[in-house]
């Protein structure tokens, strides 16, 4: 190649054109640095056409930037002695900077002497931006992987799947110092189960079957403890698609999975103990009314094997229609009450098979974070049982137990439907109020389940035979109610008493015995619709008390008379129990005397000081105080005070020591548990021994064959109290008794004294009983004596002591000293004068 030293001109030489034409940028400039030859690729480089740079000065064309490591000026210096360079340079050409490898060498003439320099340059300005950008990628990157919480590890493709980069964060988490697991096989970290698995899903990966792959797997620290990691692994590829490396990012969740496993077994053992109390639960969302159920559900509201409702108008449909209002009703009431208030309902479901059942469902809103309700859930059970068993106590709380029959609390109410349609329909309300006549006697002699079996059988007798138009009831004891509200006139009411009894005819058969039983029936006729239940039946029961009055079997018909009696012994009561209160009540005594006049002892007789009806005799308040209970007060009072008045007595004359003192009981008291043990005490409070007291007992109670009475009578003996028959020929004719109970003392009653002298007979039945009375050991008391006469009969017929006005009658403790005993001791016998207590003594 000849190049001449042709400064500004394009030799046009072959070699020249050659090397124009040159796709490289090749430039050839002389010593001084003109341009003597620019080829095509230069004209690229540097923007300049070769017309233009040919002849021109480098350094016009071509301006060094940056801290060139040299100059044209140095370049050619370089080149005069001959030298090549080679290097980087940044330049710009004629417009943009761009950055070139410039090799330059000399150029020699034939000669071998320098004429210039030859420049070969290749723009590598795009090659260092690549790199540039992957090196600034790759600290991004390095940054990312060494500073990211989620700890980060690349695994290489080998067999043993090496760890060829782990970050601080996986390397912290799993106990080891960073860079410390660089090289080491996977299964230094992995759990050996948990390996395989992600083997096989990164072959699964490398296969593309997907692109990435998450689980939860245990990795195993360091110390070998082991920790749960959420492992993202997905592979990367070279450009050929081959196989670099894997990358895995983990994040410790071990804290999470326990919670979670926390909450799992709570969740388990919540369903466990709802679905074994038979509770489910369910969720409504008020917007798309969609309703989610717990699994139980279709087990607790019945509806087997059906899929269970996915919301809620499907639900309803298997709710009981008569039951559907109470969900109609409910949201309104919900919305109106506390949002935090929970509700209760009860509703039947319609089961498959059609059967009826009663769930109980709790709920209460689910609110949002404004508090608004967004849905409402609860639980639900089978409440079946439960309401069978809440109506069995109901009906029990309205049904009598032992006849089956409605008690006193329906019949009320059955009462008060009748009376309210009175009004409507003209017709008449009969009440019929049925007292069996002597079934205390069978109840106490042959007991209570005999009794019961009897109640039973009547009751059931009278429902089945008055039919089902009629209410019979039982109020308890021996009292049945029939109520008629159908009976258009008076005749039916009579005819429906007749009925009754008719019914009652034929003998009950109770174990084995057969029985007769009559009533006593108080019949009631109403008409006006004002009347109070209560009242009825009060009115309905005194009738039957009037009936039983005239000796059982009969039928009263209530009139306002007997209102007025049950109204007076209802003040009484009251006024009874007012004046126990207020100490009214006192003792009186009444001496008992040999015939010969010889006190012996007195009879304590209760009376009462009335306020503004003056002094009350017992007989018209001891009755009532027997019914209501007063009496065990008040007989704890007088026995009390009777022996009070004995020990005083005993303190102050000698005599007293011959005294006995007589003490009434009544039924109701020796049948009280404790009277023994009482008695007891009051004769040792009073420093008296038992064979001071006589009580007083009526041959009713002797034979009233209940068993309390009974051991109480037999207490009272064995105690060493003695016992006297108070009455004695007015009750039983039956004198068994006297065999079971000895007695001390027989009473014989003023009934047969009054005309102990004149009257043959009673003459008679007396003298017999003063002889029954010895036969079997006993003494006799005459009761009532009043005259002289009497007094003189009775002594001829060996009658050992007396009670009377020819005497005295009871009076005060303070008269009975005055009058009788005389101012000093000893003087008893003397003074016997006739009392004017209560009792009215012949003149
Ligand atoms: P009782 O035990 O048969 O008492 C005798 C009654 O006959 C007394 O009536 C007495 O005042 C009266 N009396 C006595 N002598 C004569 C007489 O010559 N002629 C007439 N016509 N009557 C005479 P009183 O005090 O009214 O008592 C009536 C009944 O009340 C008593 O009958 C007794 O069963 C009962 N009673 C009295 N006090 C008590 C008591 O403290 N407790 C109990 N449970 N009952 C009492
Ligand atoms: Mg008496
Ligand atoms: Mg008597």
């Amino acid at each position: 190649m000849s190049v001449t030293n042709v400064r500004g001109t394009p030799d046009g030489s072959v070699a020249d054109q050659l090397l124009r034409a040159v796709l490289e940028s090749i430039i050839v400039i002389d010593l001084e640095g003109f341009v003597t030859s620019w080829s095509t690729g230069a004209e690229a480089l540097y923007g300049w056409s070769a017309d233009q740079a040919v002849g021109s000065h480098i350094d016009r064309l071509v301006t060094w930037l940056g801290d060139a490591p040299t100059d044209s000026s140095m370049l050619l210096e370089m080149a005069a002695r001959g030298e090549g360079w080679e290097g980087e340079l940044e330049l710009r050409g004629r417009d943009e900077a761009r950055t070139v490898h410039v090799r330059m060498s000399p150029l020699r003439g034939e000669d071998g002497s320098v004429l210039g320099s030859v420049g070969v340059a290749t723009d590598v300005s795009r090659r260092t931006y690549v790199e540039q950008q992957l090196a600034a990628s790759e600290a991004r990157f390095r940054r990312v992987f060494d500073e990211s919480p989620v700890g980060m590890v690349i695994i290489g493709p080998d067999a043993d799947l090496h760890i060829q980069d782990a970050n601080p964060a996986f390397s912290t988490m799993l106990g080891y110092e960073p860079g410390e697991l660089a090289g080491q096989p996977l299964a230094t970290v992995s759990a050996p189960e948990d390996l395989q698995r992600e083997v096989e899903l990164g072959l699964a990966m490398v296969a593309g079957k997907m692109p990435y792959y998450s689980i939860e797997r245990a990795l195993v620290r360091k110390d070998g403890s082991k920790l749960i990691g959420r492992s993202t692994a997905s592979i990367i590829y070279d450009e050929q698609g081959e196989v670099l490396y894997g990358i895995g990012m983990v994040e410790d969740v071990t804290e999470q999975v326990a919670a979670r496993e926390t909450i799992r077994r709570q969740r388990e053992r919540l369903d466990l103990v709802l679905e074994s109390a038979g509770v489910c639960t369910w969720e409504v969302d008020l917007g798309t009314d969609a309703l989610e159920l717990s699994d139980n559900a279709a087990e607790v509201f019945g509806m087997g094997d059906e899929p269970p409702p996915a919301d809620l108008s499907s639900f309803y449909a298997h709710v009981h229609p008569d039951d559907q209002h109470v969900f109609r009703e409910l949201l309104p009431v919900m919305r109106s009450a506390d949002p935090d208030e929970r509700y209760t309902i009860d509703f039947r479901m319609i089961t498959p098979s059609g059967a009826h059942r009663w769930i109980r469902q709790v709920g209460a809103w689910v609110l949002d974070e404004h508090g608004e309700p967004v849905a409402i859930r609860g639980t639900a059970v089978d409440a079946t049982e439960r309401r069978a068993h809440e109506q069995r106590i109901a009906d029990q709380a309205l049904i009598d137990e032992v006849t089956g029959l409605p008690n006193r609390a329906l019949l009320l109410d059955r009462l008060q439907v009748g009376l309210r349609h009175l009004e409507e329909d003209g017709h008449l309300l009969v009440v019929l109020f049925v007292d069996l006549d002597r079934f205390k006697v069978i109840n106490e002699s042959l007991g209570h389940r005999v009794g019961d079996e009897l109640l039973r059988q009547v009751g059931a007798r009278l429902d089945q035979g008055l039919g089902p138009e009629l209410t019979v009831a039982r109020l308890g004891a021996d009292e049945f109610v029939v109520l008629a509200d159908e009976v258009s006139h008076v005749d039916g009411a009579s005819e429906l008493a007749k009925q009754v009894h008719h019914l009652l005819q034929a003998p009950f058969d109770v174990a084995g015995r057969a029985h007769h039983v009559s009533a006593s029936i108080g019949l009631l006729t109403i008409v006006d619709p004002e009347a109070e239940p209560e009242a009825v039946l009060r009115d309905a029961d005194a009738a039957a008390s009037r009936a039983k009055a005239r000796g059982g079997g009969h039928v009263e018909v209530f009139d306002p008379a007997i209102r007025t009696a049950v109204v007076a012994r209802l003040e009484l009561e009251e006024e009874l129990r007012r004046g126990l209160a207020e100490d009214e009540l006192v003792v009186h005594h009444q001496p008992v005397v040999t015939l010969e006049g010889r006190i012996v002892g007195f009879e304590a007789l209760v009376r009462w000081e009335h306020p503004t009806r003056g002094l009350v005799p017992p007989g018209s308040f001891i009755p009532v105080a027997e019914q209501t209970g007063l009496v065990l007060p008040l007989g704890r009072f007088v026995l009390d005070g009777a022996l009070r008045q004995l020990a005083r007595w005993r303190v102050e004359r000698p005599e007293a020591y011959d005294w006995t003192i007589a003490v009434n009981l009544s039924g109701r008291q020796l049948a009280e548990p404790g009277l023994v043990e009482e008695v007891r005490e009051v004769i040792a409070r009073h420093g008296l021994a038992p064979a001071d007291l006589r009580l007083e007992l009526t041959e009713s109670m002797l034979m009233s064959g209940q068993h309390e009475i009974g051991e109480a009578i037999g207490d009272l003996r064995e105690l060493g109290v003695r016992l006297s028959v108070d009455d004695f020929g007015t009750g039983y004719s039956s004198l068994v008794y006297l065999r079971r109970f000895p007695v001390d003392v027989l009473k014989l009653d003023r009934q047969f004294v009054q005309d102990v002298a004149h009257d043959q007979v009673d003459r008679a039945i007396v003298r017999s009983m003063i002889g029954l009375a010895h036969e079997l050991g006993m003494q006799t008391v005459a009761e009532g004596v009043e005259t002289l006469h009497q007094l003189e009969v009775l002594r001829s017929l060996g009658c050992d002591a007396g009670q009377g006005f020819y005497w005295s009658a009871a009076l005060p403790a303070e008269a009975i000293e005055q009058h009788l005993l005389g101012p000093s001791p000893g003087s008893a016998q003397a003074a016997i004068v006739r009392g004017t207590s209560l009792d009215q003594p012949p003149s």
